[in-house]
């Protein structure tokens, strides 16, 4: 049996899965993870939290996950209540859910590439039409182009990634803005990457007042170095929460993770700490590509995007020949890194230095 031979969904027969590689070497940049795992006292703490939860895990979790949404909303400010904020495995379900909610047959999503390649794959799992809207030279977003593809398409959601992924591009407030304004159904913000942007970077939470469409969405798989927790979350008016209730399944996030995502939301301190290293290393990077005469896409993430290479697949290669697994993603010749600990970009600097 084949998987051309099941009585597969048609829309779904002649396409690849969500494929970043997962290969054991010394040195892996390829995912956006933050390189510092938790200190031996978090360690503990996460385990005290498992072993407080284990005793009772014949019951289901609180449905709501009310008290980590609580954490949550305190954690981001702004005033947020947990009636504004919902949580999920991992911003990819929180996107999935509200593809479930607001697209679906007939509908379509619009999203400006390059960008996030699951935007487009949980859209179309969602039965919903894929948009492929354009970036300028620069990974930025022309507002009026923007706004044009809005009023020739009518998509009842439209992805805007601040800061970009697979660029590092942050979107000024203002264009988000002129985009919410012209949007006629939902606006998604994915601020996956927010934490890492420079300084002064406003976030698109401070316009969520008025903007009942908008949501912001956000994860702690980056910043907060907890990705193999899987706990995504966005902020929005509460009505869109009640549209959320009605697509989640019940009891979607375990007990075992509200549990040790409250403890990672408690040692924010710890945790976030290793973002201003993080940041500094991703400029001495930027800094250093470009020195060695190569192109560079400003960054506000935790990782680069370089070129461009005539062959990348062949870069990217030799790099994982050498122990460093960077990924080939991005408009065609570009390749990007994730940053890792100062080590760790010392080989991926000797790696590249090998192949060029
Ligand atoms: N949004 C963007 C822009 C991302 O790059 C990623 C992870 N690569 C995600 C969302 C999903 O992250 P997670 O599901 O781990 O929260």
């Amino acid at each position: 049996m084949r998987l051309e031979d099941l009585p597969i969904r048609d829309d779904l027969r002649g396409r690849t899965p969500y494929g970043a590689p997962q290969i054991d070497v010394p040195v892996r940049l390829n995912t956006n993870e933050n390189p510092y795992g938790p200190s031996e006292s978090l360690v503990a703490d996460l385990a005290e939290a498992v072993r407080s939860q284990a005793g009772e895990l014949n019951r289901y979790p609180d449905r709501d996950a009310v008290a980590l949404r609580e954490d949550l909303a305190a954690y981001l400010g702004h005033g947020l209540t947990h009636e504004r904020v919902w949580a999920a495995n991992g911003s990819n379900e929180v996107i999935q859910q509200i593809l479930q909610a607001f697209g679906g047959p007939g509908r379509s999503a619009l999203g400006f590439e390059p960008s996030y390649s699951m935007h487009p794959i949980i859209t179309t799992g969602a039965s919903t039409e894929w948009i492929a809207g354009s970036r300028e030279d620069d990974f930025g977003i022309d507002p009026d182009k923007a706004i044009a593809a809005i009023e020739e398409h009518r998509p009842a959601v439209v992805f805007l990634t601040s800061p970009n992924n697979p660029t590092g591009t942050a979107l000024d407030p203002e264009v988000i803005a002129r985009i919410v304004e012209a949007a006629p159904g939902m606006v998604v913000v994915d601020e996956a990457y927010f934490e890492f942007a420079r300084e002064g970077t406003p976030s698109a939470l401070t316009l969520l007042p008025g903007n009942p469409r908008l949501i912001v969405t956000r994860t702690m798989s980056k910043a907060f170095a907890m990705a193999g927790t899987r706990l995504g979350y966005l902020a929005a008016h509460p009505a869109v929460i009640e549209a959320l209730l009605l697509v989640r399944l019940p009891y979607h996030l375990s007990s075992l993770t509200q549990a040790a995502a409250r403890v990672a939301l408690a040692h924010r301190g710890e945790l976030l700490g290793t973002v201003d290293t993080l940041r500094a290393e991703r400029d001495a990077t930027v800094g250093w590509l470009r020195a060695k005469g190569l192109e560079v896409a400003d960054s506000d993430a935790n990782f680069v995007l370089f070129g461009r290479f005539t062959d990348r697949r062949t870069v990217w290669r030799d790099m994982l020949d050498r122990g460093v697994l960077i990924r080939e993603v991005g408009p065609p010749g570009w390749l990007r890194v994730s940053i890792g600990t100062t080590e760790e970009m010392a080989a991926f600097r000797a790696a590249l230095e090998g192949t060029l």
